[in-house]
């Protein structure tokens, strides 16, 4: 089946382009000045496709390491890599039990605690495969990591002596990189420093930045190793509040299909609730995306492009439909784009989210598996 096949079949499409994931991986790189990029691909690469994400830069960005949330995540992304020496985190906290199954795969989980690392060690006595772990350490983002100093030095002392385990990095996570207000990221940004640096663990092994610290604090944290997810994909995580300083390319589209057209006279209402009632007779096409296809409900309102033109979301988003307005009849088929640009106009995932009361990464990672992705250069 050919890519026009599959949206045509289907009504809908989400593109994304290979071209712009590795352009936005090049520009990250040279802005921060990093050496090692490790790309973010959880969520199925923020909804764009684990396997095609991780088979793209490797290729044609020279990625070597990628990080995702959890074992089966994990499982995935290694098998569509070429060999084993690309590293592949896990980010999110991990079932223990699973720790021989990720030293077979070559999985490198993040460790939260001592008693994890302990637990891991006896599950891991049979296994001839080291697991190689990254420590976290907890500075303010409250999921998982080392508290205090001391924890985080039982943990590396046990890492550097047992034989199961081998140290592959430390890392923090911010919870404000893209916050006006500075003083929490920058006590986060210090209470890492002071215990890595008091343990001697050596800077190699460091990794801290994600999208909103890469674009905004980059030159006042360590970038040698950047741990970014959104910039990849083309969007700044600190929109509203700032620009981004640096050119990203959106690589995803998210398109539709106008499968019916009709005329709506006044007075007459559209969908649930029958919210949005005709002022005078007006032209209206019906599309075959909705709210289960991750075009949320509170998107109702919102605009699309039509032949380059603006229209808008009528009444409710339903679960398979949506109607648009139209300025006239239009042909069957007629494109609708929900995030994408068409001639002059563009609509920006961080316009929809805005619009939506969310944030970009949920209405990336929300877009449904009823939409084929479809690449484009
Ligand atoms: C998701 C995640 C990232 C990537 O975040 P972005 O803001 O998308 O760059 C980095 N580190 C950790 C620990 C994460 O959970």
């Amino acid at each position: 089946m050919t890519k026009e096949d599959a949206y045509s079949e289907r009504g809908a499409a989400f593109f994304r382009s290979s071209s712009a994931l590795v352009a936005n991986a090049k520009a990250i790189m040279a802005h921060t000045g990093a050496k090692r990029l490790i790309a973010v691909i959880k969520a199925d690469a923020y909804g764009h496709g684990a396997t095609w994400a991780a088979t793209t830069l490797a290729k044609q960005a020279a990625v070597h390491d990628f990080a995702v949330a959890t074992v089966v995540e994990g499982e995935e992304v290694r098998s569509a890599l070429p060999d084993d020496s690309y590293h592949i985190i896990l980010l999110g906290v991990q079932n223990v039990a699973l720790a021989a199954r990720m030293a077979n795969q070559h999985l490198e989980p993040a460790v939260g605690s001592l008693d994890w690392l302990l637990t891991a060690r006896d599950n891991l006595v049979d296994s001839a495969a080291t697991l190689r772990v990254h420590l976290a350490v907890d500075t303010g983002m409250g999921r998982m990591g080392a508290k205090s100093k001391a924890e985080l030095s039982s943990m590396y002392q046990l890492v550097m002596a047992d034989p199961h385990f081998e140290l592959a990095g430390v890392f923090t996570h911010f919870a404000t990189a893209d916050d006006a207000n500075q003083a929490y990221y920058d006590q986060q940004k210090a209470d890492f420093l002071s215990v890595v640096q008091a343990l001697g663990i050596d800077q190699k092994y460091w990794h801290l930045a994600n999208s909103g610290s890469a674009l905004l604090h980059h030159d006042e944290i360590p970038t040698e190793t950047i741990r970014v997810g959104s910039v990849l994909y083309g969007y700044n995580p600190a929109y509203p509040a700032y620009e981004s300083p640096i050119k990203l390319e959106p690589v995803g589209q998210f398109v539709g299909k106008i499968w019916g057209v009709h005329q709506l006279l006044a007075g007459e209402a559209v969908s649930y609730g029958a919210t949005y009632v005709a002022k005078e007779d007006e032209w209206v096409g019906t599309v075959p995306v909705g709210y289960a296809d991750g075009y949320r409900r509170t998107l109702s309102g919102m605009s699309v492009l039509i032949n380059g033109q603006r229209q808008k979301i009528l009444g409710r988003v339903t679960m398979d439909q949506v109607v648009v307005s139209l300025p006239g009849p239009v042909p069957i088929n007629t494109d609708v784009t929900f995030i994408g640009q068409d001639g002059a106009e563009r609509i920006s995932v961080e316009e929809l989210a805005e619009y939506g009361q969310t944030i970009p990464h949920e209405i990336l990672t929300g877009i449904g598996r009823r939409i084929p992705r479809i690449d484009v250069k």
